[in-house]
Formats: C-alpha cells, sequence, structure tokens
C-alpha cells in the first residue's frame, strides 16, 4: 500500500475540533449587567484589557445573536422571568457566565428577593468569583470556557443532549 504524502500547505483534521476551533473563538457575548459587576464588564471591552484579543468582542443586545450569556450582577426576583425569557431565545449552542458573587451566589444579599445564585435557574458553565472579579478573572472564565468549548463540542450538538443539562434546576427540586 502506498503512502500519500500531503503537502505543508495542507492541515487534515476532525470535522468536531474545526466545529469547536470556530466555536470558541467567535462567541457573542449576551451582556446582563444589572449592578456594579456591569462595570468591570465594561471595562473588559475596553482597550486596557480587549476582549477582542479572544474574539469575543461582539456584544449585541438581541439575543438570537448572541451564544454567551454574562450575568454580571445581583439578580431579583422580578427580574428572573426576563432573563430566563432571554436565555430561551438564544440558540443552541450557547453558554453561561455567572460574573461575581452576586450573580453566583446572591453575594452580601442574603434576602428573600435576591435571586441566591442563578445556577437555581439557568445552567452555568463558568463562575468568576470575587466582589467586584476583575476583567482579567473574565477573561480568564472565557478562556476557561473556550477550552470546554474544544474539549466537549460536537458538530451534531450531542452534547446539549447531556442529561446533567435537562435536569430541573435545584430550586425546582426544593
Ligand atoms: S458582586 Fe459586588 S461588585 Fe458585583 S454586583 Fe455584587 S456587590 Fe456589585
Amino acid at each position: 500500500m502506498s503512502i500519500v504524502e500531503l503537502p505543508d500547505n495542507v492541515v487534515i483534521t476532525r470535522l468536531d475540533q474545526l466545529v469547536s476551533w470556530c466555536r470558541k473563538n467567535s462567541l457573542w457575548p449576551m451582556p446582563f449587567a444589572t449592578a456594579c459587576c456591569g462595570i468591570e464588564l465594561m471595562a473588559t471591552g475596553a482597550s486596557r484589557h480587549d476582549i477582542a484579543r479572544f474574539g469575543a468582542e461582539v456584544f449585541r443586545f438581541s439575543p438570537r445573536q448572541c451564544d454567551l450569556m454574562i450575568v454580571a450582577g445581583r439578580v431579583v426576583m422580578k427580574m428572573m422571568p426576563v432573563l430566563q425569557r432571554i436565555w430561551q431565545q438564544m440558540h443552541e449552542p450557547k453558554w453561561c457566565v455567572s460574573m461575581g458573587a452576586c450573580a453566583s451566589t446572591g453575594g452580601v444579599f442574603d434576602t428573600y428577593s435576591v435571586v441566591q445564585g442563578i445556577d437555581r435557574f439557568l445552567p452555568v458553565d463558568m463562575y468568576v468569583p470575587g466582589c467586584p472579579p476583575r476583567p482579567e478573572q473574565l477573561i480568564q472564565a472565557i478562556i476557561d470556557l473556550q477550552a470546554k468549548i474544544q474539549a466537549e463540542g460536537t458538530a451534531m450538538g450531542h452534547e446539549f443532549e447531556a442529561p446533567s443539562r435537562q435536569e430541573p434546576k435545584r430550586a425546582l427540586q426544593e
């Protein structure tokens, strides 16, 4: 059997790998900024930190054009249906970053009106700790998310059929 020599300018890969590579380098964020963490989110997009270096600078304000939800700031119960509707309007594949202590745990607002962690209602992929978190931390979360997308992504989106993503959220089980 003869061995075919490929020229130097030819690269071969798996389709899954190529699709994941495209997805991870073209994240379009949907900013859901409700409080002070939103300022850090804005700083992440500004020139000093420049989130464009990671292909995630195209902030859109239509959920149908986004695939990365970034929740920055506290979310009150009254706001939760709005957040859920925006999340549902985003197309698969989509990911969610919970930015800051308030979005992740309710932060210092330990009260009935503030959601004690958005992961009770949404599937969160990355948590950014801190109050407020630095832009570098959000960038690190995006880098980690890119690694996750590259490792788990499939061209047909089978990763989204995983039972863990379909389970009811904590608050609905309690
Ligand atoms: S985590 Fe801190 S900085 Fe962020 S919204 Fe809450 S209080 Fe503000």
